[in-house]
């Protein structure tokens, strides 16, 4: 893949932390310039070698960028590039990794000089771990990428940024910014909705109940408890800027739960049985799709959680 002469990475933790590893690893930029608000964040993202340069306006980042990937909450993405164009050079292509689709086009296709040079995407691929120490260089390694190209997008634009996400070690997909909001919302939102809600049910329990709840914690609620321990900000932002699909999967899953409440109140086993003998060959299908395996251990720069990784949106 030829290199990208300057890519501005705006945001630059987990997600766009471990795109700088893989372009640096991979020698496809020639240079990177990091872009976040605070000191602290720019100071760790130069200190573990992601970019060259880290500066806090988006605009002088963007400069002479060939590349440019918005790596922000969701909810920032719009007002990222409008602060940005001023910076931005007509031809350099911009993308970025958000978890919804349809919003951030919405919100950021206004402010671009050349709409066709736009190619959003997402990364299915996370942890729980968020700014730059959680970035590692394998993150996105047989994981799903999805391009959302929109009406205007330039086909060649598209097939330079499949080019980058390849390099990643990841496998790309095209889709709708719709589709793929609908999708997401059944596979990763509605998810991540469950176990913010049961972690939050734990928590309210009176102190006695939630301590033992703690100690004899089953792999069932460990796994929720880390889901749950997710960006606040990117999932407030996920739900807010996701919310029609959101709240359609929600109405189906709330009927399918009340259905399995019935099932419970009346010992009707025969419908237990059945659903749960169907979702445990859902999980062999899922396995084989490669879409999950045996947990792996995160860098010890991004230890501080359990020490394992598989979620994000
Ligand atoms: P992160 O680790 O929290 O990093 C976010 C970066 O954006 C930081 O550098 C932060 O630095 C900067 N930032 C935060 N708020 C900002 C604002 N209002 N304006 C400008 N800069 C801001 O987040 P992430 O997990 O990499 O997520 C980034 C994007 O990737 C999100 O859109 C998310 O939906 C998407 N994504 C996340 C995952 C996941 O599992 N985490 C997976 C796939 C896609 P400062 O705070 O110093 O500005």
């Amino acid at each position: 893949m030829t290199p990208f002469r300057r890519v501005a990475l705006l945001g630059i933790g987990l997600v766009n932390g471990s795109l700088a590893l893989v372009l640096r690893r991979e020698g496809a930029a020639e240079e990177i310039v990091a872009c976040a608000r605070r000191e602290a964040t720019r100071r760790r993202a130069l200190e573990r070698g992601l970019c060259d340069r880290a500066v806090a306006d988006p605009a002088e980042a963007v400069e002479g960028a060939d590349l440019v990937v918005l790596g922000v909450p969701p909810g920032a993405m719009g007002e990222v590039a409008r602060a940005m164009a001023p910076g931005l050079d007509t031809a350099a292509i911009v993308t970025d990794v958000g978890s919804v689709k349809a919003q951030i086009v919405h919100d950021v296709v206004p402010h671009l000089p050349d709409p066709s040079r736009f190619v959003p995407g997402h990364p299915v691929a996370g942890t729980e771990h968020s700014g730059p120490d959680a970035a590692f260089d394998t993150l996105f390694e047989r994981r799903r990428v999805i391009l959302t190209p929109i009406e205007d997008t330039d086909p060649a634009a598209v097939r330079r940024v499949r080019e980058l996400w390849e390099l990643t070690g990841a496998e790309v997909d095209l889709m709708t910014p719709e589709h793929h909001d609908r999708v997401l919302a059944l596979t990763s939102h509605l998810p991540h909705l469950i176990a913010f809600t049961i972690v939050g049910t734990v928590a309210d329990l009176e102190k006695q109940t939630r301590s033992e709840v703690f100690k004899y914690a089953a792999g069932g609620f460990t796994d929720f408890t880390r889901i749950a321990a997710s960006d606040p900000t990117m999932w407030r932002d996920v739900f807010l800027n996701n919310r029609e699909a959101v709240l359609e999967m929600l109405g189906r899953f709330t009927e399918d739960l009340v259905r399995l409440q019935r099932a419970i109140r009346w010992g009707d086993g025969d419908t237990l049985f059945e659903l749960f003998s169907r979702t445990r060959a859902i999980r062999r299908a899922v396995i084989r799709a490669g879409q999950a395996y045996e947990r792996r251990p995160v860098p010890p720069e991004a230890a501080g959680g359990n020490g394992e990784e598989e979620n994000g949106g």
